[in-house]
């Protein structure tokens, strides 16, 4: 199914290798080319500034959506197609993923990897049926990766739902990866209202 609107989430840094920042750059301007708007955490700075700068660039839309009292701090993007300010880092979350067909999650740091969880969680409880990518550039969510594996080998974590992140080296791929992705979690606990 074709994407009309995929959230990133990323690093608010960009990382100590530029590798990380182009692939940045380029996921952007794929969404941007194919006619997907960008949901992300509205800064200018870090992998966030990336992606945001090089899909305006290619003529895409971008839309933040940052915490009102985090504006000033979280350097805001000035050149975005839309900004939502919301007033709370849980409002944000949630506005995220309510915009979104589906998520990317590029290298970052703990606050990326809260958003992948949380978004995976959702799905898991079926709370939401979209695809899941994460862009394991340059091996960096290797770790991760190996971690998920032990949690499945250890009972925490069923092997269905290790299946709901979707993972690919680069962009082309991982979109490619999730245009083609099937729910397979039933809507069957919790709806938006009660998470
Ligand atoms: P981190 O990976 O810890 O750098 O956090 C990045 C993720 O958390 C992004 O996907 C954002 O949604 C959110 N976030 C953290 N810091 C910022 C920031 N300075 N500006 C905007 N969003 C941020």
């Amino acid at each position: 199914m074709k994407l009309n609107v995929v959230c990133v989430y990323c690093g608010s840094s960009p990382g100590n290798d530029p590798v990380f920042t182009e692939v940045a750059a380029d996921l952007g301007r794929l969404l941007a080319h194919g006619g997907t708007d960008i949901v992300y955490g509205g800064s200018s700075w870090g992998m966030m500034g990336a992606v945001a700068d090089a899909a305006l660039e290619a003529g895409g839309r971008v839309i933040g959506i940052l915490p009102r009292g985090l504006a000033s701090k979280e350097k805001a993007h000035p050149g975005l197609s839309e900004m939502h300010l919301v007033d709370s880092m849980h409002e944000r979350k949630a506005l995220m993923e309510k915009m979104s067909d589906g998520f990317v999650a590029l290298p970052g740091g703990l606050g990326t990897l809260e958003e992948l969880c949380e978004v995976t969680t959702w799905a898991q409880l079926g709370i939401h049926q979209k695809p899941i990518g994460l862009c394991n550039v340059a091996g960096y969510f290797d770790g991760f990766l190996s971690f998920l594996d032990h949690a499945v080998a250890k009972g925490f974590l069923s092997a269905d739902h290790r299946r709901l992140i979707l993972t690919e080296n680069q962009p082309q791929a991982l979109v490619d990866a999730m245009e083609r992705f099937e729910p397979f979690v039933d809507k069957i606990w919790l709806d938006e209202s009660e998470i």
